[in-house]
């Protein structure tokens, strides 16, 4: 049977046991036993798919791979210790020496230092371009260009990439595409459909939802996903199995979740653009979106991220976080609970001031994580931080 969405979501399980669980147990163990001679040199030939050590492969990491190539309508995956894990394994896979990438300039920060200060000690050169810019992408590329990556919608300035544009020159050019698809989630948007050949997740955020594990996946074509594997396995930032399980757990509502997490954005951000302290509030589902049409056409929803700007710059930023009650002060995105940050401040206070706009932070700019409160406690609180 072919199912849809939701239903993968729940009903794509490891086998069952002879105990005969309703749901998957957790496989809290480091390595698995072999009936024999025979069938432990068949299992390292891998003549046979068979667990053999943690590090390789468990049966909670299992089943949330295969949740998620489902969910992205991808053939393979690898789920790493984090984000970052899947981030940098899936770069130091596919890039050589004296290769170069093709990035938008809005990307996560620890992102940004693996092109600035990791990979160029491994002769790796990083080129960017402006996320409004699309038409100067294929003036970057080198001969030695090996791929593009961005990430739609960005962070913290909630700025939308036509991903098929971007494919289409990736394509052409025969350049790997690779997105990561964190801020979106599977539910929302599949960069598989646009032509990328791997999706990075950090399962850290919506994935999981409640704020409780690290976790990481790339998916995408089974050949590359392979060479990814073996990567992965040698190198050792596997996920654990315990955080897995917490994983596949959190996939079975996803869809619910960030239905709701999207319902309440959308009220916040039109209440948002009510208020005469704000200069303007940016999410992807508004009408004043400026991609709010590509926005439509890629994304279900507009996802949990809003920006805006507060009248007053820097000052006014750090005075609302301090006015905030019940929200919560966190670097963290994706979780039931609000988050409120300042991006000028914290996250981005060492770029100067010409790299912040050129990543559209501004003073006053706040990133808001909408949680699944109730959105009247949440605009309650906003605004009384607002207008005190
Ligand atoms: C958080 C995040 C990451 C890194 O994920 P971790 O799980 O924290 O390592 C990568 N990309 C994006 C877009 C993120 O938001």
């Amino acid at each position: 049977m072919s199912f849809q969405f939701e239903t993968k979501a729940i009903r794509t399980q490891t086998e069952r046991s002879q105990f005969l669980e309703h749901s998957t147990p957790l496989h809290l163990t480091s390595s698995f036993v072999f009936e024999d001679a025979e069938e432990m040199r068949a299992s390292f030939a891998e003549e046979k798919e068979r667990n053999i050590y943690s590090r390789f492969s468990n049966p909670n990491t299992s089943e949330f791979i295969q949740k998620v190539c489902q969910m992205e309508g991808a053939e393979e995956g690898v789920a790493f210790a984090s984000g970052m894990g899947a981030v940098f394994g899936t770069f130091a896979t596919f890039l050589n020496t004296g290769d170069h990438i093709i990035s938008a300039r809005a990307v996560f920060g620890s992102t940004h230092s693996l092109f600035t200060k990791y990979f160029p000690k491994w002769g790796i050169q990083t080129s960017y371009f402006d996320v409004n810019q699309l038409d100067t992408v294929e003036d970057l590329i080198q001969k030695n260009t090996q791929c593009i990556y961005v990430e739609s919608p960005t962070n913290p300035g909630v700025d939308i990439l036509d991903l098929e544009v971007l494919g289409t020159i990736a394509k052409k050019h025969k350049l790997l595409f690779i997105v990561d698809n964190c801020f979106a989630t599977p539910y929302l948007q599949n960069p598989i459909q646009f032509g990328a050949d791997l999706v990075i997740h950090s399962a850290t955020k919506l994935m999981d939802g409640q704020g409780r594990v690290l976790g990481g996946i790339t998916v995408g074509k089974k050949e590359l996903i392979r060479e990814l594997y073996l990567f992965a396995r040698n190198t050792g930032a596997s996920l654990s199995p315990f955080n897995a399980w917490v994983l596949s757990k959190s996939l079975e509502t996803l869809s619910v979740r960030v239905d709701r997490h999207c319902k309440n954005a959308l009220i916040l951000a039109q209440k948002l653009e009510q208020l005469e302290e704000i200069n303007w509030v940016k999410y992807p589902f508004l009408p004043s979106h400026p991609q709010n049409k590509l926005a439509q056409k890629q994304m279900k929803q507009g996802g949990t991220i809003i920006s805006f700007e507060l009248k007053g710059g820097v000052e006014a930023g750090r005075k609302f976080i301090n006015q905030i009650r019940m929200c919560s002060l966190s670097a963290n995105l994706g979780d039931s609970r609000t988050i409120v940050t300042h991006p000028a401040s914290t996250t981005h206070s060492k770029l100067s001031a010409a790299d912040q706009l050129a990543v559209g932070i501004t003073g006053g700019m706040i990133r808001l994580s909408v949680g699944l409160e109730h959105p009247e406690d949440i605009w309650k609180d906003l605004n009384q931080a607002i207008t005190h």
